[in-house]
């Protein structure tokens, strides 16, 4: 089952529900542990905290873009994205949880005053992807879902909805095809087809495991609960 195929109300439960999930797991965290890492290189939970709101931020910037044909991108540019990011962490904690509870609001209520056009509506992603606004929905889970295990306080891959991790495995694998990385890597997560990365590579190495464990290797969080036939090694990049 892929996300996509799924009525856009259910698709924007799911953002909700991964945003719930994320909500839960920063309200368990007190001021002074926002100071402390995460699964993202070089960001501690702060970092963390301030990117899942401006994200949030930059996905109604896409539906104001949808809503009214007037272009506004996601970032004005990757140096903005970053500088943003490193200002906002520095926000006291109050700051920042607000701002996390500010831009859902804001962004679900942009979703649920999208007018039906609205939706089917061109825009572009912050990595150049053309797509149509409901893909917001996508875009949000992937991110909520996701940054909960970046947390690193208690979120796991194995309570994300299934449709979830299909789908994720589906975006990973069509990322690295797209720039041509992987080439001899097969993911096998149990009770799946295998899925060779390039199918014409001779295959080089195979990781298995439960799906939830294989999909959180492929997206770069760890290898926890994989195998390797071939070669230990980290993912190619996928985002
Ligand atoms: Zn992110």
């Amino acid at each position: 089952m892929d996300f996509h195929d799924l009525p856009l109300q259910e698709q924007l439960l799911l953002a909700r529900r991964g945003t719930s999930y994320f909500a839960q797991r920063l309200g368990e965290l007190s001021d002074a542990d926002l100071d402390g890492g995460t699964l993202l290189d070089g960001w501690t939970r702060r970092h963390l905290v301030a990117h899942v709101g401006y994200n949030a931020a930059a996905l109604c910037r896409l539906m104001d873009w949808a809503a009214t044909g007037t272009e506004t991108p996601m970032y004005e540019s990757a140096e903005q994205r970053g500088r943003e990011i490193h200002e906002g962490a520095t926000s006291p904690a109050a700051a920042l949880r607000n701002l996390f509870d500010h831009t859902v609001a804001r962004l679900d209520e942009k979703w649920r005053n999208a007018p039906t056009a609205a939706w089917g509506a061109q825009i572009r992603t912050a990595q150049g992807r053309e797509v149509l606004a409901s893909e917001t929905a996508w875009m949000r889970t992937r991110e909520v879902w996701i940054h909960t295990v970046d947390l690193n306080n208690g979120g796991r891959f194995g309570v994300f909805p299934e449709v979830v991790l299909d789908t994720l495995l589906t975006d990973i694998v069509g990322m690295w095809r797209k720039k041509t990385l992987g080439s001899g890597l097969v993911l096998a997560p149990i009770g799946v087809t295998p899925v060779a990365v390039d199918a014409e590579s001779a295959v080089e190495v195979t990781v298995s495991g439960p799906k939830e464990a294989v999909v959180r290797w492929a997206a770069g969080r760890g290898a926890v609960g994989v195998e390797f036939d071939g070669p230990r090694q980290h993912p190619p990049t996928w985002l």
